[in-house]
C-alpha cells in the first residue's frame, strides 16, 4: 500500500464539473488500495474576486483579515471535494490547514510553514478516509489563520509530501508537465520526461512559471520527488527530482523567453571606485530588483569613462529612470538611454557543466538569423542573452532548433 499525495490546482478545480472529474481519478487512485491525501486550491479566480472585494473596502487592508477571507477559498474547495466523493461512495474528509496541522510562522499573507504534525490525517486515513487538505494556509502557534503566498498550495503539497514521507507526489495542473519551451511560441516544443529541480528553478524564474517557485526549492531541500502532469488527461507527466548522471547527456533542457524586462544605458560614467556602488545602491534603495549588468571597457584618456547597462522589470522602468536622473548631478554621467522592447532569451541545462561551446553555438545561431546582442550573462547552468523585442520569437525558435529540434 502506497501513500500517494495528489495536488489539483485552481483550474482543476474551476467548476462543479470539474471537482466531480478529480473525485473520479481520485476514487480510481484509491480503488487500487493506495491511501490518497488531496491537496486543492481554490476554484480558479476565486482568490483574485477575494483580494478584489477587499480592495473595494479599503485600499490597504490588515494582512490578518486577508489571510482569514483568502483562506475561504481553498475551504470551499475541500468542502465540495470530499461531497464529490461522498457521491461516488468514497469514504472523504476534509481538513482546513489547521486541522491538518500546518503550523506557520505570523508573517500573514506570506507565512513560512515551521512544522507539520500530521496526526489527525494519519487517523483519518487509517480509518479509510481520502483526506482532502487546504493548500495555501496554515496556523501559527497561537491559532491564527496565515497563507503562504500566492501560488502556495503547491507549498503545501510538496510539504505534505515530505512529513508525511508520501511514496509518490502528483502536481496536477492544466499543462501536460514541464515542456522544453513555451509551445504557444515553439510549436516544435516537447513535454519533458524528467527535470532536474535546479533547472525547474532556472526556466521558472525565467517566466516559464508552473509552480511557484518556493515550492521547488522545498521539494529540492528536503528532496521530494514530485510529478507535474495534467487533470485533463491519462498522459505521463515530467518528473522533477535532484540531477543524475544521465541528465548531464542532454545539454540543453529548454529555452525561455523573458518579455517582462527594460534595459537602462548610462553612457560616459566616470570609471572610478565607488560609481557602480553608489548607482545600485540607489536603486535597491528604491526597492529595484536589477537583474543583468554590463559595465563597458574604459575609454577616453585622462579622465577614463565607461558605459554602464543594466535590465529591470518593465514595471519598475519608470522608477527606474527617475532614480537614475536623481544621481545625475552627483555621479556625472551623459545620457541615459531606457527602453522597453527588448527580451531575455535564455537557455538552460545542467550539461552545459560538462560540454563545451554551448555559447558559440548559441550565438552562432542568432548571428544566422541576424540578431544583434545586446548584453549576455551566464550561471553555471544557464546563458542569457538580451535582444531586440521584435526579433525575440524568431530567435527562440532558432535556438530551439539548434538545441532541441
Ligand atoms: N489560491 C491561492 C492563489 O491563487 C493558492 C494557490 O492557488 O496555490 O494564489
Ligand atoms: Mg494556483
Amino acid at each position: 500500500m502506497a501513500l500517494i499525495v495528489q495536488k489539483y490546482g485552481g483550474t482543476s478545480v474551476g467548476n462543479t464539473g470539474r471537482i466531480k472529474n478529480v473525485a473520479a481519478r481520485v476514487a480510481r487512485y484509491r480503488s487500487k488500495g493506495d491511501q490518497i491525501v488531496v491537496v486543492v486550491s481554490a476554484m480558479s479566480g476565486v482568490t483574485d474576486n477575494l483580494i478584489t472585494l477587499a480592495r473595494e473596502i479599503m485600499p490597504l487592508p490588515s494582512e490578518r483579515e486577508m489571510d482569514v477571507l483568502l483562506a475561504t477559498g481553498e475551504q470551499t474547495t475541500i468542502a465540495l471535494t470530499a461531497m464529490a466523493l461522498h457521491a461516488l461512495g468514497v469514504k472523504a474528509v476534509s481538513l482546513t490547514g489547521s486541522q491538518a496541522g500546518i503550523l506557520t510562522d505570523g508573517v500573514h499573507t506570506k507565512a513560512k510553514i515551521q512544522n507539520i504534525t500530521p496526526k489527525e490525517i494519519h487517523r483519518h486515513l487509517d480509518d479509510g478516509n481520502v483526506v482532502i487538505v487546504a493548500g495555501f494556509q496554515g496556523e501559527t502557534p497561537d491559532g491564527q489563520i496565515t497563507t503562504l503566498g500566492r501560488g502556495g498550495s503547491d507549498l503545501t503539497a510538496i510539504a505534505l509530501a515530505s512529513a508525511l514521507k508520501a511514496d509518490l507526489c502528483q502536481i496536477y495542473t492544466d499543462v501536460d508537465g514541464v515542456y522544453t519551451a513555451d509551445p504557444r511560441i515553439v510549436p516544435g516544443a516537447r513535454k519533458l520526461d524528467e527535470i532536474s529541480y535546479d533547472e525547474m528553478l532556472e526556466l521558472a524564474s525565467l517566466g516559464a512559471k508552473v509552480m511557484q517557485s518556493r515550492s521547488v526549492e522545498f521539494a529540492k531541500k528536503f528532496g521530494v520527488v514530485f510529478e507535474v502532469r495534467s487533470s485533463l488527461n491519462d498522459n505521463p507527466g515530467t518528473i522533477v527530482k535532484e540531477e543524475t548522471r544521465n541528465m548531464e547527456d542532454v545539454v540543453i533542457r529548454g529555452v525561455s523567453l523573458d518579455k517582462n524586462q527594460a534595459k537602462v544605458t548610462l553612457v560616459a560614467v566616470p570609471d572610478k571606485p565607488g560609481v557602480a556602488a553608489r548607482i545600485f545602491k540607489t536603486l535597491g534603495d528604491a526597492a529595484i530588483n536589477v537583474d543583468m549588468i554590463v559595465q563597458n571597457v574604459s575609454h577616453g584618456a585622462g579622465a577614463p569613462a565607461t558605459d554602464v547597462s543594466f535590465t529591470v522589470e518593465k514595471a519598475d522602468l519608470l522608477k527606474a529612470q527617475k532614480v537614475i536622473e536623481g544621481l545625475k548631478k552627483e555621479v556625472r554621467f551623459g545620457e541615459v538611454i531606457a527602453t522597453d522592447k527588448i527580451g531575455k532569451l535564455s537557455i538552460v541545462g545542467v550539461g552545459m557543466k560538462s560540454h563545451s561551446g554551448v555559447a558559440g553555438k548559441m550565438f552562432e545561431t542568432l548571428a544566422k538569423e541576424g540578431v544583434n546582442i545586446e548584453m549576455i550573462s551566464t550561471s553555471e547552468i544557464k546563458i542569457s542573452v538580451v535582444i531586440d523585442l521584435a526579433k525575440a520569437e524568431q530567435a527562440m525558435n532558432a535556438v530551439h532548433e539548434t538545441f532541441l529540434g
